[in-house]
């Protein structure tokens, strides 16, 4: 399957490829996003949540775990597994309704829910490169390659 890769020069950059990734995801699917703490993982969220017209703040949820937003007819999860201890947590979360739905799951450290999380439809890797930072855009579904098309038009 082809990957996409971008670079984002700055935050902001950053958070115009976030807008540029709502737009092709539609607003349905599992995002997984990976790379270490403060790689951007967050703000690429907040990009991605905004691109759907959001105006609030897009926190971080470290302590929460999961962060809904209702934007019109999507809806958007965004996790933060950092803290999770046991995966089985997630099942007190009632997180396979968050499944079930018609939503778009943007997860952090989704490693740590490994087990209990659905299968992605993508990954992003995040990496520091000279200032900015690149991202490695990786599908595995049918869904996850319509959005890399998308994304290289
Ligand atoms: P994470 O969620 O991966 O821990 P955050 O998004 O919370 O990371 O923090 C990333 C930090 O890097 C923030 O200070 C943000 O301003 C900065 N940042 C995000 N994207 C870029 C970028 N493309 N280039 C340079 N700095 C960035
Ligand atoms: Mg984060």
């Amino acid at each position: 399957m082809p990957e996409v890769n971008l670079y984002a020069p700055d935050e902001t950059a950053m958070l115009a490829v976030g807008a540029r990734i709502a737009q092709a995801t539609g607003g349905r699917g599992v995002i997984y996003l990976h790379g270490d703490l403060g790689a951007g993982k967050t703000t690429l969220s907040r990009g991605l949540i905004r691109g759907f017209g959001h105006e609030g703040k897009v926190k971080s949820p470290t302590f929460t775990l999961v962060e809904p937003y209702e934007l019109g007819d999507v809806q958007v999860f965004h996790f933060d597994l950092y803290r999770l201890v046991d995966p089985e947590e997630l099942e007190f979360l009632g997180i396979r309704d968050y499944f079930e739905g018609n939503a778009l799951c943007l997860i952090e450290w989704p490693e740590r829910g490994a087990g209990i999380l659905p299968k992605a439809d993508m990954d992003i890797t995040i990496a520091p490169h000279e200032a900015g930072r690149t991202l490695r855009l990786s599908p595995h579904t049918a869904r996850g390659e319509a959005w890399c098309v998308a994304l290289t038009d």
